[in-house]
């Protein structure tokens, strides 16, 4: 590959790494956490899994929910101090369902330059395949556990117009599929599941059909929900025939 002008300094990467498949790793993520000073990471010893499979030795700091203010602090005095900091979650991209906003924000209000490394992303790899509408789409993460909560954050988004994705944990998604059983029992749901990894699994059909069909066998590993928009009403008037 042609030579690539070298990481700008007191720069903040924000570098998306692979859902499970290895090989969606893009050369650029390689490069810049091979570049960088320091690589801070949701899980330092995943990472470091990650790191020893592409050959790759690099100072780590460990980056999560519950330490993100202090650790946002130490990154900005690094970044002062003209370093090049790659941020990674455990999958994927940073920031979305995972740590990274609190620094992002930081680093743009300290006047650091913050980089983004695009990759794998499990909401848009799911969105893509899932033959649902993709112009127009609600993601919402994962939703509350607190039942009432939840339920009224699944009301107010069933009313949104276009697509509804969300991020759900194999022990839930049967309660998820039973809430849109009582709610839209006739919209379009799909179940991604496992993907870029061995197992990947495209489930689709309506809420109680999907519902029945974990009854059979229940859900095992990680999962992108995605519920399509109402299907406009066929009217006898609306159909191509009627109107010649
Ligand atoms: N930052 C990540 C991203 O860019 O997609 C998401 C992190 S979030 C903590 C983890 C959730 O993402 C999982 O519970 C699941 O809903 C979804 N997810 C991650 N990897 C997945 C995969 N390989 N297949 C399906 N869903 C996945």
């Amino acid at each position: 590959m042609e030579n690539r002008p070298p990481l700008t300094p007191a720069t903040l990467y924000l570098v998306a790494t692979p859902l499970g498949n290895l090989e969606d790793i893009t050369f650029r993520a390689i490069r810049t956490l091979k570049e960088c000073d320091l690589i801070a990471a949701e899980d330092t010893r995943r990472t470091g899994q990650l790191l020893a499979h592409f050959g790759i030795q690099k100072p780590l700091m460990s980056y999560f929910r519950f330490n993100e203010a202090k650790r946002s602090e130490e990154i900005l005095e690094r970044l002062a101090r003209a370093e090049k900091i790659a941020l990674v979650s455990d999958a994927g991209s940073p920031g979305i369902s995972d740590p990274g906003l609190r620094v992002v924000q930081a680093a743009i209000r300290g006047g650091f330059r913050v980089e983004v490394v695009p990759g794998p992303c499990a909401l848009v790899a799911a969105l893509t395949g899932s033959g649902l509408d993709t112009d127009e789409f609600h993601f919402t993460g994962f939703l509350p556990h607190k039942s009432g909560q939840r339920r009224r954050m699944l009301e107010n988004l069933l009313g949104t117009p276009g697509t509804v994705v969300l991020y759900e944990s194999p022990y839930r998604i049967e309660k998820l599929l039973t809430e849109l059983t009582d709610l839209v029992p006739a919209r379009p749901v799909v179940l991604a599941r496992e993907l870029t990894k061995k197992f990947e699994e495209w489930l689709r059909g309506t809420p109680p059909q999907l519902l029945e069909q974990l009854k059979k066998r229940p859900a095992k590993g990680e999962f992108v929900v995605l519920i399509g928009p109402n299907e406009p009403p066929t009217t006898p008037e609306s159909t191509p025939e009627s109107s010649l």
